[in-house]
């Protein structure tokens, strides 16, 4: 095994090991795995070298538990540890064999083009510039980048923004001559899972400025570093930093917020254009308004641009109240009052307290009898808030036989309803569509939750019959919900799209169980909302209390 085969297997395993919890000490490993990144030849041979003498313990850096594999890995190749209690990495070894051939000329040729992630490769496939390279060079390059790709797993939408939004308080911080700096790639268009967190700055010197921002004691190392670009390590993933001249800044973020699809279809318009300042200019250059990121997928926002029809996308400041939320009632982590506080803090007009029913899988649920203590607690509270609405409500399960899981005269003595298909109880599609249709057809139910049931990163979201479940909605009367918790963002995209266009009035809320999360997560849900397109008027809680009241009441009357 060659030098550089050795040091890209141990990193990808320490990789591996992290995303897939398989070693109880992946942080030591990949710290060790990082070490070696920075060894020279020599230093590797002399780990070969212990391994082969079975002196590993010599290395101070190296775990214990990990001694027998780096020997096997060193004495007999990757092969020898598949098949043992790493078994399930066979298929990752076997693409980094792949990518051992192609690993020096593939690996080189991306990064001369600046491809250093499999975002960056959509993009180079977009825009032309492998069109140069012959088939089998393509192979190789996608077979590098789908490495690169391994190398980086995606994470959920909520934890990339929370470490975009440190890394940006940090660099503000450290480089006071950083003039712009956002946050773009997948964070910026909201995409449930990120693949890399991608931050843009403007800066009079840009190589000057990156090279103040490797030096800042909590960033690990540059794995990859240019005049205007480098990848780093912050607190645990990788981050890919890009600094601009202010005069190009605009193009930078422009780039760097994707979709690649959308960035190819906008420079597709017209010839190489100059580089802008700001991001509108970008669009103006080539005839359009400028495209909010959240819609830039390339599924019909050029065309409305260009014809000035873009809609005018909800906004977090429109959003006069939140209808779903937890409290340690249920499975919350604050108590009720300061659920409250913290929601009249953000200034909200009316909110709704949502616990969970009694026989929902969470880890606490509400008793008939908690929810009478509940009522009387929201009674008291109502008087410590009153420039606040607080509706009493529930978000009750839609049991396996179809029926809800509180009996109507408690669901009729509460302000709202939300109804939600948590579990689904091993139905086929259409067994659930008739149990999420039964409820929407439910006189007492207000508005579904997060409809498909979707657990980014884990379960796509139930494939129900959604034109049906559209139409219901909008007959009855019915809310649907666009769910900010960063597990679910659901309705998300063309989802919410389409229930607009069928008539559907949709909710955006928090589904939060922690008071400091309340704001974060209605903003993920107004994000989530703008991919698919929602304007204020289609949003039940961007409206004044007495119409969400009004809205709430129709059903009722409607249904007797
Ligand atoms: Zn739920
Ligand atoms: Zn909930």
């Amino acid at each position: 095994m060659t030098t550089d085969t050795f040091l890209a297997v141990l990193r990808q395993l320490g990789d591996f090991a992290e995303i897939r919890g398989a070693s109880h000490d992946a942080t030591a490993w990949r710290r060790f795995a990082a070490d070696l990144g920075h060894l020279g030849a020599a230093e590797v041979s002399r780990v070969t070298e212990l391994a082969r003498k079975n002196r590993l313990r010599e290395l101070a850096t190296l775990p214990p538990g990990l001694h027998s594999t780096v020997r096997d890995l060193v004495l007999n190749g990757p092969d020898a540890i598949i098949g043992s209690n790493w078994a399930s990495m066979s298929w990752l070894l076997r693409r980094l064999l792949e990518f051992a051939s192609v690993d020096s000329a593939g690996a080189a040729a991306l990064a001369r083009m600046g491809v250093v992630t499999l975002a960056d490769l959509e993009a180079a496939l977009h825009d032309g510039r492998l069109a140069t390279h012959s088939p089998a060079e393509h192979e190789s390059l996608r077979l590098a980048a789908l490495t690169l790709a391994i190398e980086r797993p995606r994470q959920p939408l909520g934890r990339a923004v929370d470490l975009a939004d440190n890394l940006t308080l940090l660099l503000a911080a450290a480089c006071p001559e950083i003039q712009s700096l956002a946050v773009a790639g997948d964070v910026r268009r909201f995409e449930p899972m990120v693949d890399s967190v991608v931050i843009v700055g403007a800066a009079p010197d840009p190589p000057a400025t990156l090279e103040r921002i490797c030096a800042i004691p909590m960033i690990q190392c540059a794995v990859f570093q240019t005049g205007r670009r480098v990848l780093l390590r912050y607190q645990q993933a990788e981050v890919d930093v890009r600094i601009a001249a202010p005069d190009e800044y605009g193009s930078a973020l422009h780039l760097a917020t994707g979709s690649a699809a959308h960035v190819a279809a906008v420079r597709g318009r017209h010839a190489v254009t100059r580089l802008c300042p700001r991001e509108e200019d970008v669009y103006a250059q080539t005839g359009l308004a400028w495209i909010a990121p959240e819609l830039r997928h390339d599924t019909g926002e050029i065309e409305a641009a260009a014809a000035r029809r873009l809609p005018e996308l909800v906004t977090r400041e429109q959003m006069r109240g939140d209808l779903h939320m937890h409290s340690s009632y249920s499975d919350g982590r604050d108590d009720l009052a300061v659920m409250v506080q913290a929601a009249a803090a953000l200034g909200y007009e009316y909110i709704a307290i949502t616990d969970h029913s009694a026989r929902a899988g969470a880890s606490r649920t509400l008793t008939l009898e908690a929810l009478d203590r509940q009522r009387t607690e929201v009674a008291r509270l109502r008087e410590r808030f009153p420039s606040m609405a607080i509706l009493h409500g529930v978000e009750v399960d839609i049991m396996p036989d179809g029926q809800l899981d509180f009996d109507d005269h408690v669901l009729a003595s509460l302000d709202i309803v939300l109804a939600s298909l948590h579990d689904d109880a091993g139905h086929d599609v259409a067994r659930l569509t008739r149990r999420c249709l039964g409820a929407i057809h439910h006189p007492l139910v207000n508005v579904i939750t997060h409809p498909a049931n979707r657990l980014v990163g884990r379960h796509a979201g139930y494939d129900l019959d959604f034109a049906a479940v559209y139409a219901a909605a909008a007959e009855t009367g019915t809310a649907l919900e666009i769910d900010g918790a960063p597990s679910h963002l659901d309705m998300d995209g063309e989802h919410a799209r389409a229930a607009i266009a069928a008539g559907v009035t949709v909710t955006i809320d928090s589904d939060c169980h922690k008071a400091s999360l309340l704001d974060r997560q209605m903003r993920l849900g107004v994000g989530t909302a703008r991919r698919g397109w929602v304007e204020p008027r289609h949003v039940l809680n961007t409206r004044p209390l007495a119409e969400v009241r009004a809205f709430l009441a129709a059903k009722r009357v409607r249904r007797r």
